[in-house]
């Protein structure tokens, strides 16, 4: 494969950071990751989970007092940092030929039982069913066929706390939560789950790179160490450190994990790079997938709205909040930000999340 030239899935994702600091210091300081070399890809900074803001019309008002001490930043976002979506898609190259390597190990491993196995164990092997396996599309992606929500679930979470060990426990909860959502939805429709697993040392991990030091994340996925970076200092500046901000953020960055097992972490990369990084295509290309990450994170929030840790009011405010950030061409106005979130927060159906065939003007 050419890999060498796609672009990697390991992309960060990023979420939006409002920080208690003057919005300008904010609006200066962005912090990308940093990111591979590959990139051409412009940190962006990323609004997605805009902390407590003002409901859009319709919502609920956020539990918090809408008067934050902290003004919602312009987020700067991080998974765009291109170069690790380069990163990535070697590393989805390096997963994909393993895991035909693994089939094939498999494969000759029953072979060998079976020749030592009667007959019928033999014909059963041969009706295996296929092993899951992403798919490189975007509109019609396995994951998004109609009628794919996430069970209502109870996640229970850790007393909440500013320690990095209480945040730490409290998003690795949150993590399992999400795993429990998606996994179901990934294996019906044949498509492979792994878990994801939490950072928060700051430091970008498989995703490194990169001498662009201009933009920082708040948060990020980097599919290439599978890894969701949750920095401590950055998270707790660009929430505010608000709980129901902090769920929403976490939840669009697994919905980014989510988009790395299906595929079309990995089918956008490709696409984007072609169309180029920088270019009027390209940012649509990121828009999509940043949008359809922020309705994935109103799927889970709907999910788990009103039971366990998750009160109604912190769902909904968790989905409001990503109408709070700043505009970027690689994430979409506020106003989309937060009507994709409501969408999935409202629909709880991949279908509806489907932003690869939605007009140009719904994800600008
Ligand atoms: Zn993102």
């Amino acid at each position: 494969m050419d890999s060498s030239e796609e672009p990697t899935p390991g992309r960060q994702a990023d979420t939006p950071e409002p920080s208690a600091a003057p919005p300008v210091a904010l609006a200066g300081v962005p912090e990308p990751p940093q990111a591979p070399p590959v990139a051409q890809l412009p940190a962006v900074p990323r609004t997605d989970d805009p902390l407590a803001a003002p409901n859009p019309p319709g919502w609920p008002s956020p539990p918090y007092p809408p008067t934050l001490t902290w003004a919602p930043l312009p987020r700067k976002q991080s998974r765009e940092n291109n170069p690790f979506v380069v990163v990535g898609v070697l590393a989805l190259v390096l997963l994909l030929v393993l895991g035909v390597g693994m089939v094939g190990t498999l494969t000759t491993e029953v072979e060998g039982v079976a020749s030592a196995a009667p007959a019928t164990a033999t014909s059963t092997t041969s009706s295996a069913p296929a092993a899951p396996r992403r798919s490189l599309k975007l509109e019609d992606n396995p994951l998004l066929k109609p009628g794919k929500s996430l069970a209502a679930s109870t996640c229970t979470l850790p007393q909440f706390g500013r320690s990095t060990a209480q945040l730490e426990a409290y998003f690795a909860a949150e993590i399992r939560c999400l795993d429990e959502a998606w996994r179901p939805v990934l294996q019906s429709v044949n498509l492979p789950f792994e878990p994801t697993r939490l950072t928060m040392d700051g430091e970008a991990g498989g995703c490194k790179a990169g001498t662009d030091t201009s933009e920082r994340p708040t948060a990020f996925y980097c599919g290439a160490d599978n890894r969701l970076h949750m920095p401590v200092d950055s998270v707790l500046e660009d929430t505010g450190g608000i709980p129901s901000v902090m769920i929403g953020v976490l939840a669009h960055e697994y919905g980014h994990h989510v988009q790395d097992l299906s595929g079309v972490l990995a089918a956008e990369s490709r696409r984007e790079f072609q169309a180029g990084r920088d270019s009027a295509a390209g940012n649509e290309l990121s828009r999509r997938l940043e949008l359809q990450a922020n309705c994935f994170a109103g799927m889970f929030l709907a999910s788990v709205a009103g039971r366990g840790s998750i009160t109604k009011a912190t769902a909904t405010n968790g989905a409001a909040s990503f109408a709070e950030g700043g505009a970027e061409q690689t994430h979409g106005s506020p106003a989309h930000q937060g009507r994709w979130a409501e969408v999935g927060y409202k629909d709880n159906n991949t279908a509806s999340c489907n932003t690869w065939v939605a007009p140009p003007g719904d994800v600008s």
